[in-house]
């Protein structure tokens, strides 16, 4: 006879997140096992990138890169590649150094505060992807100045969620939802009997608002959310997405949430796409392939927001099915829990309202 199915699901707290791991077989103790192997290596990862962890391999590569070439274990080098493949292809929207911004800014421990014009003119000739020299025979890394800083906080979550899928995969799992509290997650197969998983994205003004659902297969979804790390001085907001042109935080802008087939990706686009905004974007798409962008931008009228949605070619094969109403009005305001994947296979996630008719 055969065994029936089982739901296993754990959460656990990592790079200043909760992490979480649906996942569908017919035997629990296995499942946990693989659970707590993913769990582990997440903190391997947060151990090798942290920029909180004075000895992890990327503070000891920020303390020494400038003085003598350092090598890097060869996936941390790998993700180091992508992180700068990223920062050039974009423009350096999202840029693998805009650590000593972050600093400026007092987002790295700090509560939060407003440099000067010249402070920031000073900080930015410390930020800037060209300054990073990877050479790949040798798996070495040297910065060309003083005073660079590599920040992975736009990459780093979604890197570990493709890093846990791979351990899911390895152990034959097919079924199973993997997540970076709101950030990353990558959604393999489908729930039993489900077409793909359920992602409730919420509304940008309210944790508590489910706005949209969208169903995903073998995708992986990522967001960039003005809501998530901010702070306030008057009436003014700043929050934790710096415009590296700019040295300033991004404003106009509540999320960008990009849908692609690896989370690492995801993760760093869903950043420059923040920065980026929905024209520099647009351009973006038209010579990248397998992406979908969705971005939430506010409205003059009150807390309403406007959607745009954008795809580059090759985003019909992406995983992704958006339901229609009347059920994603029933689903829409329906409370979920506040982190990674709820009951019945759907995961609570970032921002919006729906707009039918450009879907
Ligand atoms: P989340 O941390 O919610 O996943 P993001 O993926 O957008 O959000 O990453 C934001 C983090 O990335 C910031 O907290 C900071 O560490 C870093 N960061 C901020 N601005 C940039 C930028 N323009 N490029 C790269 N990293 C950035
Ligand atoms: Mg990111």
């Amino acid at each position: 006879m055969r065994a029936a199915i089982t739901r296993y699901e754990a959460a656990h707290q990592a790079m200043g997140t909760e992490f979480t791991l649906v996942a569908y077989g017919d035997d629990p103790q296995y499942l946990t096992a693989v659970g707590n192997e993913v769990f582990d290596e997440i903190d391997r990862l947060e151990g090798q990138m942290s920029i909180y962890k004075p000895k992890s391999e990327l503070s000891v590569i920020n303390r020494t890169a400038a003085s003598r070439s350092v090598c890097a274990e060869p996936k941390l080098f790998e993700l180091l590649v992508n992180a700068v493949d990223h920062s050039q292809s974009t423009g350096g929207a999202f840029d693998v150094t805009a650590g000593p911004l972050m600093k400026a800014w007092g987002f790295f421990r700090g509560k939060g505060r407003v440099p000067s014009n010249s402070e920031i003119a000073q900080v930015l000739r410390r930020v800037g992807s060209r300054h990073v020299h990877l050479n790949r025979a040798e798996r070495t890394i040297r910065f060309d100045m003083e005073g660079l800083e590599l920040d992975l906080g736009a990459i780093g979550k979604g890197y570990a969620v493709d890093r846990a899928v791979d351990i899911v995969r390895r152990y034959g799992v097919t079924r199973a939802l993997v997540s970076s509290g709101t950030s990353s997650l990558y959604a393999l197969g489908a729930p039993p009997g489900a077409r793909g998983w359920s992602i409730s994205l919420r509304n940008p003004y309210s944790s508590e608002k489910a706005a949209n659902i969208v169903y995903l297969r073998n995708c992986s979804l990522s967001t960039s959310g003005n809501y998530e790390k901010f702070f306030k001085l008057g009436t003014k907001t700043y929050a934790h997405i710096l415009n590296p042109s700019t040295g300033k935080p991004v404003e106009n802008m509540l999320a960008a949430i990009v849908l692609a087939p690896s989370a690492c990706d995801a993760d760093a686009l869903s950043t420059a796409f923040y920065v980026m905004g929905v024209e520099r974007t647009r351009e973006y798409l038209a010579t990248h392939r397998d992406l979908m962008a969705l971005f939430y931008l506010p409205s003059s009228t009150g807390r309403k927001f406007r959607r745009a949605i954008l795809r580059s070619d090759g985003s019909s094969r992406i995983g992704a099915f958006f339901p229609r109403t009347p059920e994603r009005k029933r689903k829409s305001t329906r409370k979920g829990t506040s982190t990674g994947a709820s009951a019945r296979s759907s995961a609570r996630y970032a921002t919006a309202r729906w707009d039918d008719r450009s879907l």
